[in-house]
């Protein structure tokens, strides 16, 4: 059976999320409250319905609470996110994903229980902040609020030395989970294995040792 998603609040992120779907095949219905930018999806998601996602006999004429997966992308409008939130939850809807504005509209989202809350600008900027302060961090990927999976392009410093002789895990309490070279990847590298300059290394560890090992590794 396939899954039905639908997306509240075209603006650049809901929207972009409904042209992704769309061009992977994946029907979805787009909503919002601004007709204008429901005409603009009209031909982009399998169908495109104005409406003020805040009323919830509008919700339920949607038929919302049979789709598998909502997501609520209103930002600037924290009061009328909260409220479509709260309503999809009561009409049952299975998986809700909310954008959230800041912390405060995360932790009320949680406790009415949003499944995910997901934060785009802060996270993006998260990872530019880690690119811009090394020019070897190519992504960055929070795990929790003290762990992360980076991405990194191994130095001169590293190539022609095995992870064992820079005695990565021991030295930094990182772990090298694969490594990138070229078109190949090798996953779960061996000790033995010989790192090469421009290799990209995918590391996953606390953050602090991963800041240990970009400064002084790299
Ligand atoms: P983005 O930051 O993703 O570019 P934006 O800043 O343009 O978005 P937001 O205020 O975050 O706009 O809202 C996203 C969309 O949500 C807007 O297109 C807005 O019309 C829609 N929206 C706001 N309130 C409601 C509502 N009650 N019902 C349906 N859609 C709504
Ligand atoms: P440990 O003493 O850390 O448990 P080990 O007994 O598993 O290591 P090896 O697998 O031979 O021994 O690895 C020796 C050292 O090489 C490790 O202590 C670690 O520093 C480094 N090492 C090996 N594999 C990795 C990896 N995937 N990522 C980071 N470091 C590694
Ligand atoms: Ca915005």
């Amino acid at each position: 059976m396939k899954k039905e998603f639908a997306v509240i609040g075209l603006g650049r992120f809901g929207g972009s999320i409904c042209k992704e779907l769309s061009e992977q095949g994946v029907p979805v219905m787009a909503i919002d409250n601004n007709e204008e930018r429901v005409n603009k999806f009209a031909a982009i998601a399998s169908h495109a319905v104005c409406a003020d996602t805040t009323d919830e006999q509008v919700l339920k004429s949607l038929g919302i609470r049979n789709f598998d997966h909502v997501i609520v992308a209103i930002g600037d409008n924290i009061q009328a996110s909260i409220l479509t939130t709260l309503m999809l939850k009561e009409l049952g809807v299975n998986k809700i994903t909310v954008k959230a504005q800041n912390d405060y509209h995360e932790k009320v989202l949680r406790k009415i229980g949003a499944d995910f809350v997901v934060h785009p600008e802060r996270d993006m900027g998260r990872r530019i902040a880690h690119n811009i302060v090394s020019n070897n961090v190519l992504d960055y990927l929070e795990l929790s609020d003290e762990h992360s999976i980076a991405e990194i392009v191994a130095s001169s410093k590293l190539g022609g030395h095995s992870i064992i002789d820079l005695n990565i895990r021991a030295k930094y309490g990182i772990n090298i989970v694969a490594i990138k070279r070229g078109n190949d990847i090798l996953v779960s590298p061996q000790a033995d294995e010989l790192i090469q300059t421009g290799d990209i290394l995918i590391i996953i560890g606390a953050d602090t040792d991963i800041n240990r090992f970009e400064k002084k590794a790299l």
